[in-house]
């Protein structure tokens, strides 16, 4: 038994409903195939979406926890770059200086999409 506290437990998959039965999976709500199915969708629509340059760096800030949820699945805290100032990001806007302006997509904004995708 592990002694990591976890808040919510899943003991179906929410894509095919199988039964859970790892620790990983009963954490994310989704068995070792269908994680890899939900992620292999996730990216593919990122990709279609946004240019390469800003994918890699919104999934360099998620590697590094760099975001985190703030309210549901929705909304998320990103610590800035020099590690001091933090932002809320959501899909639709970012509260940082390019995302104030609104002219181009932040890669805040597209580590919240994958986010709210692989959720
Ligand atoms: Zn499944
Ligand atoms: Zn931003």
């Amino acid at each position: 038994m592990t002694a990591a506290a976890t808040t919510h437990q899943h003991t179906n998959c929410l894509r095919c409903g199988r039964k859970l039965t790892s620790t990983k999976s009963t954490a994310t709500g989704y068995g070792p195939t269908c994680t890899r199915k939900v992620k292999a969708a996730a990216k593919a629509e990122i990709v279609a979406t946004y240019k390469p340059h800003l994918v890699a760096k919104a999934e360099e800030l998620i590697e590094q926890g760099g975001i985190v949820a703030l309210r549901g699945r929705n909304v998320f805290q990103v610590v800035a770059s020099n590690g001091v100032d933090t932002y809320k990001a959501a899909r639709q806007g970012c509260t940082c200086a390019a995302g104030l302006k609104g002219k181009h997509v932040c890669y805040h904004r597209i580590a919240a999409h994958i986010l709210s995708l692989a959720a």
